[in-house]
Parts: structure tokens; C-alpha cells; sequence
């Protein structure tokens, strides 16, 4: 941690982590620890000016799948929040990939753009996608009954991002958009007929790691996941055969022992050679190109 960036956890930063902290899929936990984040994020060099020139580099290669394996998506909701940096460290020492959805009015000052920029750069291994901008201000029935503002959030979210693909997961709601599919609930329907004809994907969920709506901790043991991740690869209850996308979100592994707990899940996981981790960009049928 440097000096430079120890000055850049302003006031600013820290109203921002309350703000960004309140919203959520769910509730917002009533337990987090702002005190920690500054040693929670690491010391970053990219500038955030850099971004747009690097988007023009980050191209998905399409992927020859193992019809004898079984595709694991690792998916993380919510951020830029506490949590996020141990994620992305748990994922990294793993060797796995993983996605994270985030969301716009969260990166609020340079110190939140350079860890976003970071984990942008590190495609492939980890993808940066789009979870709106406002998250819907957590008033799901009003944003998705009015389409077409829900349509310019994400936009808006896509371009203050920087999002490398059109690829989209929907606040409060798993749904799903590909090259010739939609398969939604009838209130997020207009809304995903708007992304569709621009060009979007949209990615939902097979299996959730839940969490306490009161203390952010998740509910499921890393062995409980993975039996429920066995047992909907077993009775075929995904989206697509063979391939699994699970949902999490970056505030359940932000105190040590939870964050233990990520890294357990993905080596349980590890342990099973059928098993290959992706990123979202790879779920089979998405358009193309990104
Ligand atoms: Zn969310």
C-alpha cells in the first residue's frame, strides 16, 4: 500500500463504499468493516486513463469444448464492494477463471476505476461484464416496467465501464439471452427484447451460494456447494447441459475466514478432473463476435 494511494481513500472513497454498500440484490449487510479496505485492495499501476486503449485488445477466442468435461462459470455480483480484492486474490491463487459482474455508480473515484481496470486487464483469466448502472436502485418491479430507462442503465453501464463484450446479468433477476434464445420472466421480457435486438447477451444462474440478507456470510458450506453443483450436473437442472453458471457476489468472502471458504468450494471443485472453469464469454451460444 502506498502513500499515494493510502491519500486516495478519501472521505470521498469512503462514502462511496457506504453507498455502493447499501445497494445490493438483496439487503445490504449490517456488519461490514469499511476500516479494512484499504488493506484489501492492491497497490494497482495501470492508469485509469488507459482504459479505452485497452479495450482494443481484449478479444474472446472461441473454444473447442470437451464433450467428455463439464464447464463450471464462476460469477461474482455486485461488485466494485468489500470483498471484491479477495475474490479476485482466492481466484488468482486457484488458477481458475472467473467473472465478475459490476456495477456503474459504484466506481465512483480513481482508487475503485484502477481496480476495476485491473481486473479488466486480466482477461482471460478473470472477464469484467455488465450489472447495470444503478443496480435498479433495488426497485426491480418500477426499473423493469419501465424498459426503456432499464435499457439505457445498462447502456450507460457498458460505456462508464468500459465493458469489454455485450454480455449482461440482470439485477434481481437470472435470465438469459443468446444468439437465438431468450428465455426470461414476463417482467424483464421488454427490457430483454431491447438488449437482444442491440446485440447483448444476457447470462443467468443454475446454482446461487446464497447469503445471510443481515451479515453478507454465506449460508451453504463449500461442501454443500459442491454436492449441489454434482447433483444439478447429474439431473441435467441447467440452463445448458454441461455447463453450470454459479452466482455469487464479491461482500460473502470479505472477512478471512469466508474467503477460506471460497477457496475451499474451488478446490473441492478442482478435485473433479471432469471439471473446467470459463469465463462467461465461452458459454456456448452467445453471438458473435463480442
Ligand atoms: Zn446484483
Amino acid at each position: 500500500m502506498t502513500d499515494s494511494l493510502l491519500k486516495n481513500l478519501s472521505l470521498k472513497s469512503l462514502m462511496g463504499l457506504l453507498f455502493m454498500l447499501s445497494i445490493s440484490c438483496n439487503e445490504k449487510p449490517s456488519n461490514a468493516k469499511l476500516s479494512s479496505l484499504a488493506l484489501s485492495i492492491p497497490d494497482i499501476v495501470a492508469p485509469a486513463d488507459s482504459m479505452h486503449a485497452q479495450k482494443q485488445t481484449i478479444i474472446s477466442t472461441p473454444i473447442q469444448y470437451d464433450t467428455t468435461k463439464k464447464y463450471i462459470y464462476l460469477t461474482f455480483d455486485d461488485g466494485p464492494q468489500h470483498g471484491t480484492t479477495a475474490c479476485v486474490e482466492t481466484i488468482k491463487k486457484e488458477q481458475v477463471k472467473a467473472s465478475f459482474f459490476m456495477i456503474g455508480n459504484q466506481i465512483n473515484d480513481v482508487y475503485l476505476k484502477k481496480l476495476v481496470a485491473s481486473i479488466r486487464n486480466d482477461y482471460p483469466q478473470i472477464l469484467l461484464a455488465n450489472h447495470s448502472f444503478t443496480h435498479a436502485g433495488n426497485k426491480y418491479i418500477y426499473f423493469y416496467h419501465h424498459p426503456q430507462m432499464a435499457f439505457n442503465d445498462f447502456i450507460q453501464a457498458q460505456e462508464t465501464i468500459n465493458i469489454p463484450f455485450k454480455i449482461i446479468r440482470l439485477p434481481g433477476n437470472s435470465a438469459w439471452i443468446g444468439a437465438n434464445s431468450i428465455k426470461t420472466s414476463p417482467l424483464v421480457r421488454p427490457v430483454c427484447k431491447m438488449l437482444d435486438s442491440a446485440g447483448y447477451n444476457v447470462i443467468g444462474w443454475d446454482v446461487e451460494w446464497s447469503f445471510n440478507h443481515k451479515t453478507a456470510n454465506p449460508i451453504q458450506t463449500p461442501e454443500t456447494m459442491l454436492e449441489l453443483v454434482n447433483h444439478a450436473f447429474e439431473k441435467n437442472y441447467t440452463h445448458t447441459k454441461n455447463h453450470l453458471v454459479i452466482l455469487s457476489h464479491d461482500r460473502m468472502f470479505r472477512n478471512a475466514n469466508f474467503t477460506d471458504s471460497l477457496q475451499k468450494f474451488i478446490s473441492l471443485l478442482k478435485q473433479n478432473s471432469n471439471y473446467v472453469f470459463e469465463t462467461v464469454d465461452h458459454y456456448p451460444n452467445l453471438k458473435k463476435p463480442l
